[in-house]
């Protein structure tokens, strides 16, 4: 089947699945994939001198077949993160020699928090339950093999990353909860290092520590393709900055550490086109090592991806349902479905009333009584949404307190100035919505609104805080290519690609749906340590 561009279908599944579809063709084959409009796309010459139309990062570029350096390794490590250096460390546990490529002139990663379950308080009914309850907040497309992996070994992998990093003098503060699952307690562990620059400190310990085991990674020279033998991945390209092409083959496997595309205008609106508009919050995960993938074969998996959408900073990430008012000063949601993770599904028509030209439209405020302890107290047994997350390193101190609700109303126009928040606040407005509020509370017949259940309809009255929300940056997309259950990469026909793996956020679908969900706190770095630490360890012993 041709699509009447000199492009065939399948060519186009050849350059990865559906999504490749392109723009002046997305009409003839409307219903197979998402019509949005794409940046800096544009016609060029395709190999076989075809007209190709789409996507630029979708082109696959000449293959590079000359090489100034050549190396043999039994596995190649693509990206130092925290899933590279796990598999770098694991796999050279496991007797493979390891060589990697790394985009940067040091190892670098993000993230605050990492979580494990905790196998010795969970039963196995429990495990199940997670991986049920995980599936369940992910719409169930998650592919339970990869969450399976998470859950039997996150506690071997995290507890080896927090005494590795220590031995360099990042400690984690250890952060134990419980999460009902389907009835179930469940019992998570995390390793925290809010309070000491995050992951990024352990990383670069660590990474010393790998290179110290054995591994040879190689510095400011990103993979720019993968080397196909025979149908076979036989090792990844990296290109210096000299332009110099470095070869590191791969008796066992390569695999895919490098992250995701949050860094890639293009690849974003693309793959993510509701992020349109975020803030994006890091540019080394730029998505050249996805490409360099998806042209030796593999495909992404299905949009729109997993986006982890946060904002401000944990002292003031406090999820307590009460009355959110938005860039205008009106109420605008049901506050009962206020987890991080799912605000820019409120937030961003807000994103377009300003052209997405300016992040700040997605934030907000929460308006909070000053007794919010004592609710906290009655709603933590039958709340839904994780509120145990409010009660942890908030900082009312942060918040802005009024002694009336005009006060209020003042304190919240100038915090928002001064922060620069696209916003039009009026001191009138603000207290209008108040005052609704607590007349739809006092009247007693539910919320009549939005609908919030009714054990959240408490009034709110002066004094009270303001406690700036929003969620305007993208810090991540936590799905990539399109895997296996042994994190093997899939081909257009879900067929294994050999000798390619993925992991990490350059791997999926873990989640698969389009938001991720906060309800296990640090899941997005305890998933990327431990599926780069059994990934590396199971290619080490093919
Ligand atoms: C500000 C912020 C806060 C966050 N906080 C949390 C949190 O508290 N808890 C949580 O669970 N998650 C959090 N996350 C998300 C978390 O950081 C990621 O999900 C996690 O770091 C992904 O790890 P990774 O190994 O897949 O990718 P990374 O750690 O990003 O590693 C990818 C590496 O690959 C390199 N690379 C990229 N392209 C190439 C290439 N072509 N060739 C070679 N190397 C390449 C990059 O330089 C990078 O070093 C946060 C993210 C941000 C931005």
């Amino acid at each position: 089947m041709t699509n009447g561009m000199n492009v065939s279908r399948r060519d186009l599944f050849k350059f990865g699945g559906l999504a490749a579809i392109t723009a002046a063709g997305a009409g003839a084959l409307a219903g197979c994939a998402p019509q949005q409009k794409m940046a800096n796309t544009g016609a060029a010459a395709a190999e076989d001198g075809s007209t190709y139309v789409g996507p630029s990062f979708l082109q696959k570029p000449a293959e590079i077949t000359e090489f100034d350096e050549e190396h043999t390794y039994d596995v190649v490590v693509v990206g130092a993160g925290e899933s590279g250096l796990s598999a770098m460390h694991a796999a050279l546990e496991a007797g493979a020699t390891v060589g990697a490529l790394q985009s940067l002139s040091i190892v670098q990663t993000a993230g605050n928090m990492g979580a494990s379950i905790d196998l010795t308080k969970t039963n196995e009914a429990g495990i199940k339950a997670v991986l049920s309850f995980i599936n369940y907040k992910s719409d169930y497309r998650a592919n339970l093999g990869q969450v399976e992996t998470w859950a039997r070994n996150s506690q071997e992998a995290l507890a080896w990353w927090a005494e590795a990093a220590a031995k360099g003098g990042s400690e984690s503060k250890p952060y134990d909860y419980t999460v009902n699952c389907n009835g179930h307690e469940v019992f998570f562990h995390a390793n925290t290092y809010f309070h000491d620059e995050g992951h990024q400190k352990g990383a670069l310990v660590i990474g010393d520590a790998v290179q110290a085991e054995g591994a040879e990674i190689f510095f400011e020279t990103p993979c720019v393709q993968l080397l196909v033998e025979d149908g076979r991945v036989a090792g990844a390209i990296g290109e210096t900055k000299d332009g110099a092409h470095v070869l590191l083959r791969a008796n066992k496997g390569v695999i895919m550490a490098a992250g995701d595309y949050v860094g890639d205008s293009e690849m974003l609106y693309y793959y993510t086109p509701d992020a349109k508009g975020l803030h994006q919050a890091v540019d080394f995960r730029n998505g050249t090592g996805l490409k360099a993938a998806m042209w030796a074969g593999a495909q992404m998996c299905p949009a729109s991806h997993t986006k982890m959408v946060h904002g401000e900073g944990p002292k003031v990430r406090f999820e307590m349902p009460y009355l959110f008012l938005d860039r205008h000063g009106k109420r605008f949601m049901d506050e009962g479905c206020c987890r991080m993770g799912y605000l820019n599904e409120f937030t961003n028509k807000y994103l377009a009333e300003v052209d997405f030209a300016e992040s700040t439209a997605a934030k907000f405020f929460s308006i909070v009584p000053t007794n919010w302890q004592d609710h906290y107290d009655a709603w933590k047994d039958f709340s839904d949404i994780s509120i145990h997350n409010a009660y942890r390193n908030v900082d009312p101190e942060a918040w802005i307190k009024g002694d009336t609700l005009e006060e209020l109303a003042e304190g919240m126009i100038a915090y928002a100035d001064e922060e620069g928040w696209a916003h039009d606040y009026t001191v009138e407005a603000i207290v209008e919505s108040i005052n609704r509020y607590n007349e739809l509370v006092t009247a007693g017949n539910g919320d009549e609104d939005f609908g919030k259940r009714d054990e959240y309809m408490v009034p709110i009255e002066a004094p009270c805080y303001a406690v700036p929300r929003g969620a305007n940056n993208i810090d991540a997309l936590v799905d990539g290519l399109w895997c296996d259950g042994n994190f093997q990469c899939l081909d257009v026909d879900m067929k294994p690609i050999e000798g390619l793996f993925a992991v990490g956020n350059a791997s999926g679908p873990f989640f698969g749906n389009s938001n991720y969900p906060m309800d296990i706190e640090g899941l997005s770095v305890g998933r990327a340590i431990t599926t780069g630490f059994a990934t590396g360890r199971y290619v080490a012993g093919l």
